[in-house]
């Protein structure tokens, strides 16, 4: 079953765009944690800690329903929208570097996108389900219509992975504007000065740069499988 065609597509050369996807994932990965621990070692001259920054970015937002939490864990920071938790990461919640205030600003930047209902993060919460089907399914069935030479299983498999891609390209809007948001309140709010402003561009932007990296990977790996499915055509 797995004679020629199978070793044929395992060691095809499109495998080189899956590892130049995993190359730029992981660069952009070594950056940010280059970055933050870096600024995680330059205290914000205000004296609060990530948690402490947060309530009061909240506050400044006129946000008094969401609740702060410290979760274990290096950059496991996140807002959760169903709960309306804020969960701080170790290297955050009790930091008073200004990586950490900017990362805590950062996920009160998706509180306020919550809720003001910033059309992207809808439609990201929309997309959830399908993404998950779609990165589920994308591959057994693409892998299934190249074992049986049936083209609709190939652009059904090419679909649901378009259905991930997708997902991740609502993301980049959603985190580009959590970080404005962020920089902005702690700006109006007297939370930073400029200088420490303009580290917060940096450490922010690297994290940025991840989801960036990650969408990049995934439109490599879709391209990966049109040319898969364009070359099952013509044998
Ligand atoms: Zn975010």
């Amino acid at each position: 079953m797995y004679g020629y065609g199978g070793y044929r597509y395992m060691f095809d050369w499109t495998y080189l765009l899956v590892l130049a996807g995993l190359a730029l994932s992981l660069i952009a990965s070594a950056n940010v944690n280059g970055t933050f621990k870096k600024y995680s070692r330059v205290r914000a001259a205000c004296g609060l800690t990530g948690a402490m920054a947060a309530q009061k970015v909240l506050q400044l937002s006129g946000i008094t329903d969401v609740r702060i939490e410290h979760i274990s864990g290096n950059l496991t920071d996140h807002y959760d929208p169903r709960t309306k938790v804020l969960r701080l990461s170790d290297s955050t919640y009790a930091s008073s570097s200004i990586a950490a205030v900017c990362v805590a600003a950062h996920e009160c930047g998706h509180a306020v996108q919550h809720q003001k209902g910033y059309g992207p993060l809808v439609l990201r919460s929309t997309l959830v389900p399908a993404a998950n089907f779609g990165s589920t399914l994308a591959w057994p069935v693409f892998f299934a219509g190249l074992i049986f030479s049936m083209r609709p299983l190939l652009t059904a498999g090419i679909i649901l992975f378009s259905l991930a891609v997708l997902f991740q390209l609502v993301t980049l809007p959603v985190e580009f504007n959590a970080s404005s948001r962020a920089l902005k309140i702690l700006e109006n709010g007297h939370v930073l000065g400029d200088s420490e402003l303009s580290i917060g561009k940096k450490v922010l932007g690297a994290a940025a740069m991840t989801y960036v990296a990650s969408l990049a990977a995934s439109i490599l790996q879709l391209l990966r499988l049109v040319i898969l499915a364009r070359g099952r055509d013509r044998d």
